[in-house]
Parts: structure tokens; C-alpha cells; sequence
């Protein structure tokens, strides 16, 4: 009798290899299918608040239940309260798309179930791990200095948040030689002061407020009629901080905002950065995947002086959440703030100095094997299939921005070089809400919007996996067709 036979009369009834391997094949079974019905769902849920929850039983069962009746309440209960993001329709945000490569990854992920804290703990998460992410950064033609070859590297995060937290841990490290950790909060947050465009992704203020340093220390800069970081304003900005004896010490450059696709230009910004010794930031969270095709490589321009970057291949590289490739120039900074040894995790390899311990390069001590699913969509893909799918889908958005300027009654709101346009009704911020409301509330098609120069704008951002020419055109016309 196999061990998983024999768990007792008192232990847990384990579900056994045979049974895993009926339920899995259930499962994959179940989103396969998904898969081929997603664009039949309505794409944003209309569910009421509270709904689901009222669905579900208000406490776990004393009894295990068959694995079967677990399918049938997501399929009853859970997904009349699912937004589709995989549907080709759905334009809203961004794009978190995910690949039949990434789900399997992310199963063997699963299957393998490694802590991989440190090198230690699973070798070969750490290094494929390293690997990949030399990998991807040849793929976006990132500099040398990203490499694990050089005194850099990268990492996978969960998300380009915590990229950004990481890297202003890393740059009060820096600024303060090495007492940043050491150092209470009123020594060490007091004088430091950190920029980034009034554009800038949230994640920046709450960085600034999880390292303790404070939203009150974050200079939001003005931007210049396309949305980008003015350069010059932020030069007096931190020359203003500089004379008052604050400590500039943190900037972060958005290359590709959340709102337009504004992009802060890294040749610009990086002499005031120089001049007063700030850590270089530069946040490409979508669009930095775009960089896998050379004719896009300008988004990136100036990166080999940033002294740390990031881009979430769970946006628009077919890659599941969670996945953020996050690069620095010079890991001791990173190290140094991060790295703290128990007596518990001594090991020979780690004194060695030789292995790279990731629980270092990051905020919590465990991680998954998260470079599996990267892995599985370069290896799928390639470097020519992941191109094509941001050719197809830059093409569409391109196509859809000559129809709105073709329409008399929009107007197009920003530049919109890759996949992303924001648009909008020239009748004012009433009409385009309606519109939004409307076209959303069909089910057909799911859009969201921003506020651009304090108007109402709406975006369509392409970059759903299985979204086509007909789907970019029907969610075109549904807009047009809902406008006054
Ligand atoms: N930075 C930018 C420019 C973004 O657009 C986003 C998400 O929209 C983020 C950061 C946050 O990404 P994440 O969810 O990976 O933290």
C-alpha cells in the first residue's frame, strides 16, 4: 500500500496521485474551455456587492467534500461575479494577459512547490531564475549592467510596486552609506526628499510611505503638454530641496504613465539625477515588453544610466500575475538594505559569497518558483512570437486611433505611440461618462478612463491575447454608436 494509503486512522485523507491526476485533468479541462468560451461572458461583471458572499456558506465544512463540488460552485457561484480580463474584449486598465505556456508554468510551479528563500533551499530555482531574467533583459536590449554577469542583476517581483519599494530601499540605503537600516525614522526619513512626475503611478507615494520616508517627501513634478516630466522643473525642484538642506535621494521615471502612455525622457532627467547623486528609478510596467521588437527600443532610451528599471511581464507579455522583472545596477546597494541573517538560515553556500539568496533581493523571506512561467512563454514563444503579438497589437491600436480621428465628434487626447489611446467626445466629460457606462454595461466590450488636462478622457488599451482586428472594430463602432 502506497504511502498516501496509509495516512492513519487520525490523519487527513490526502488526495492520492490517481485522484489528483482525475481532478487535474478536470481542471484543465475546465480552462481549456474557459479558454474557448471566454469571449461569449459579458466582459465586466454586474454583479451587486455582497453577492458572492452571500452565496458562499459562512464557515468551512466539518467534513471534506468531493472535489467535484467545488467545480460546480465556481461554475454556479463564482463566476457570474467574474470580470474577464482574458476576453478578447476587455480594453480596460491594461492588459493582464496569460498564455496556455504562463498556466503551465505556473502548474508546475505549483506541482514543485519550492520555498526557494535561498539558493540553498532549491538551486535550481535561483538559477533559472538568474537565467531567465539575463534572458529577458537580452530580449528588451537592456544594458550589460543589468546582467548577473556584472555587478548587477535582476529579479522577480510579485509587482512593480514592490519593484519601486525596493529600489527606494535601495537608494536610502545608498544616500545614507549604509545607515539607512540602522537608523529610526526621524534620522533617516526626515531630510530625504524623492520626484517623480505629477503622472507618476501611485506606487511611488506608497513606497515612500511603507519605507517610512513619507508622502510629504514626494515632489510630484509638473509635466509638459504630452504628459512628460519637465525637466527643467524638476532641475530647480531638487537644487530648491538641495540649497534647503533636504537630501534628494530617490526619482522615478515613468516610461509609459498608467493614465496616457506619457513617457519622462531618461536622457533628460538624468543629469539633475546625477548632479545631486539620486537614485535612478525608470518604471516601464506595460510598455516595457514592447522593447522585445528593436523598432520600439526608443521607450527605453537612456536606461544604461538608470540605476534600476522594472517592467511586469503579467501585463503584456503573456505571463500570469504574478510577475514583475525588476533589474538593478548595483546589488550591494539592494543587498544592504534587504538582507538581514538569522542564525537559522546559515549555510555554507550563502558564506561562501558565491549563490545569489533572492530572499535578499526582495521584501518577504519565501518565494515561489515564479521564473517557471516566464520560462515556459520564452521558451513557447520565442523571441519572434512574443514580437509579433505587440506588432499585431501596436498595428490595432494605431488602426483604431485613424478611425477616432476620422470621427468628427472625438477628439484623440494623447500621444499614442504603442497600444494604448485615450480619446474623447468633444460634447464634455457628461458624454463621455455615458458613453463609458453605456458600452460597458452591454457586457460587449470594457473600457475605462482617466483625467487628462481635468477632462473626462476614455482609453482602449490592446493588449488581450486572443484580441483581433474584428474586436478592436467592434468595440470601435459599440463606442461610436453610444456617443451623441
Ligand atoms: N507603474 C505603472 C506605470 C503602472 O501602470 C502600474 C499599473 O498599472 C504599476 C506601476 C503597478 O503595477 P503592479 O500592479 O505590478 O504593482
Amino acid at each position: 500500500m502506497s504511502a498516501w494509503h496509509y495516512a492513519g486512522a487520525m490523519g487527513p485523507k490526502h488526495m492520492t496521485p490517481d485522484e489528483f491526476r482525475r481532478h487535474g485533468y478536470a481542471v484543465v479541462d475546465w480552462v481549456a474551455r474557459y479558454m474557448e468560451q471566454v469571449e461569449r461572458y459579458p466582459v465586466k461583471t454586474s454583479v451587486a456587492p455582497g453577492a458572492i458572499m452571500d452565496a458562499l456558506p459562512k464557515a468551512p465544512p466539518e467534513h471534506g467534500e468531493p472535489f467535484e463540488a467545488l467545480l460546480a460552485d465556481l461554475d454556479e457561484v463564482l463566476m457570474p461575479g467574474i470580470t474577464h480580463w482574458q476576453s478578447p474584449n476587455f480594453f480596460a486598465y491594461f492588459p493582464a494577459n496569460t498564455s496556455g505556456a504562463s498556466i503551465l508554468g505556473d502548474l508546475l510551479c505549483s506541482g514543485l512547490a519550492v520555498q526557494g528563500m535561498l539558493w540553498e533551499t532549491s538551486p535550481a530555482c535561483t538559477e533559472l531564475e538568474t537565467s531567465v531574467l539575463d534572458w529577458t533583459a537580452k530580449l528588451l536590449g537592456l544594458p550589460e549592467r543589468f546582467l548577473s554577469t556584472s555587478a548587477g542583476g535582476g529579479v522577480i517581483q510579485d509587482s512593480a510596486s514592490s519593484a519601486t519599494l525596493c529600489a527606494v530601499l535601495a537608494a536610502r540605503e545608498r544616500t545614507l552609506a549604509g545607515e539607512g537600516n540602522r537608523l529610526g525614522l526621524a534620522d533617516a526619513g526626515g531630510g530625504l526628499v524623492a520626484y517623480a512626475s505629477s503622472q507618476a503611478h501611485s506606487s511611488v507615494e506608497k513606497a515612500l510611505r511603507i519605507a517610512g520616508i513619507g508622502s510629504a517627501q514626494l515632489r510630484l513634478v509638473d509635466v509638459d503638454a504630452r504628459h512628460s516630466i519637465d525637466p527643467e522643473a524638476l532641475a530647480t525642484q531638487m537644487r530648491r530641496d538641495a540649497d534647503a538642506g533636504l537630501r534628494p535621494f530617490f526619482m522615478s521615471a515613468t516610461l509609459g504613465s498608467t493614465a496616457s502612455g506619457a513617457f519622462d525622457s531618461l536622457p533628460a532627467v538624468v543629469g539633475p539625477c546625477k548632479l545631486h547623486d539620486v537614485w535612478l528609478h525608470a518604471d516601464a510596467a506595460m510598455f516595457g515588453a514592447a522593447a522585445c521588437c528593436p523598432e520600439y527600443r526608443w521607450l527605453h532610451q537612456g536606461v544604461e544610466q538608470a540605476d534600476s528599471y522594472c517592467f511586469n511581464p503579467h501585463k503584456w507579455m503573456l505571463t500570469g500575475f504574478d510577475c514583475d522583472c525588476f533589474w538593478v545596477a548595483d546589488r550591494q546597494a539592494l543587498i544592504g538594505a534587504l538582507s538581514i541573517m538569522p542564525t537559522y538560515l546559515d549555510n555554507a553556500a550563502t558564506a561562501s559569497g558565491e549563490v545569489i539568496d533572492y530572499r535578499d533581493w526582495q521584501v518577504p523571506l519565501g518565494r515561489r518558483f515564479r521564473s517557471l512561467k516566464l520560462w515556459a512563454v520564452l521558451r513557447y514563444y520565442g523571441v519572434a512570437g512574443l514580437q509579433a503579438l505587440i506588432r499585431e497589437h501596436v498595428a490595432l491600436a494605431q488602426e483604431l486611433a485613424t478611425w477616432i480621428d476620422a470621427d468628427e465628434r472625438f477628439e484623440i487626447a494623447a500621444p499614442h505611440p504603442l497600444n494604448l489611446v485615450c480619446f474623447r467626445h468633444r460634447a464634455g466629460d457628461a458624454a463621455n461618462e455615458s458613453i463609458m457606462e453605456e458600452v460597458n454595461g452591454s457586457g460587449a466590450l470594457y473600457i475605462t478612463h482617466c483625467e487628462l488636462d481635468g477632462r473626462f478622457t476614455l482609453r482602449l488599451c490592446v493588449g488581450q491575447a486572443q484580441t483581433n482586428r474584428g474586436h478592436v472594430e467592434r468595440a470601435w463602432h459599440a463606442i461610436a454608436a453610444a456617443a451623441p
